[in-house]
């Protein structure tokens, strides 16, 4: 299955198994250890192999994701937004200025890089020393690319009971994010149908 980073990002909040709501970017550890784990992702952007998180820039990735997950809800719109949030979602045109801003904190030059034999790819050129600015940047421009391509009209917010996810639908009737969730929500729909039927008795 495919991966784009700002769902990754979006889905550091995630339902917790247990009736809540978790979150992986809760503490400086689970940053980094997020990071790392999106390394695939990230490498045309930034070298992250030795890249730790400190506070300041949890507390940015958080900022950023308020702005993804803001503009998710927005994308899902007139569906309803992830429950995880929906009460406390960052304005629109709010996120969507916090995403240009901090994409534009390190002006980037597409490099070809086309070995002789392989497969050409894209390269960014860079001054930017700071690691943090260039791991920034490189998310908002992931969500930027994200939320103005084709992948957008495909994203929907998990209706199923306690789901908080977003996910990208891979076929045409896809409800949920994943078959759990599926048999979740068809359970729950079958318990009100057999209620309602008991009450109507
Ligand atoms: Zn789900």
């Amino acid at each position: 299955m495919e991966r784009w980073l700002p769902l990754e990002l979006a889905s550091t909040i995630r339902h917790d198994g247990d009736g809540g709501v978790a979150d992986d970017l809760a503490a400086v550890e689970g940053a980094t250890r997020w990071i790392q784990a999106q390394r695939d992702l990230l490498a045309a952007h930034v070298p992250v192999a030795e890249l730790a998180a400190d506070e300041a820039l949890r507390l940015r990735v958080v900022e950023l994701r308020q702005a993804v997950r803001a503009l998710f809800a927005q994308a899902v719109s007139p569906a309803p937004p992830s429950p995880a949030d929906a009460h406390r979602l960052m304005p629109a045109d709010r996120a969507m200025a916090h995403l240009n801003a901090v994409a534009a904190r390190e002006p980037v030059a597409p490099q070809l890089d086309w070995p002789t034999g392989e497969v050409p790819g894209t390269r960014l050129l860079s001054a930017e020393t700071d690691p943090y600015v260039r791991l920034l940047a490189a998310l908002a421009r992931s969500a930027i690319e994200f939320l103005s391509g084709p992948q957008r009209e495909q994203l929907r917010s998990c209706t199923a009971p306690r789901c908080v996810r977003y996910f990208v639908k891979s076929h045409g009737r896809q409800e949920w994010c994943k078959p759990s969730c599926g048999n979740r929500a068809r359970a729950a729909r079958h318990y009100r149908r057999q209620r309602t039927v008991a009450e109507g008795a």
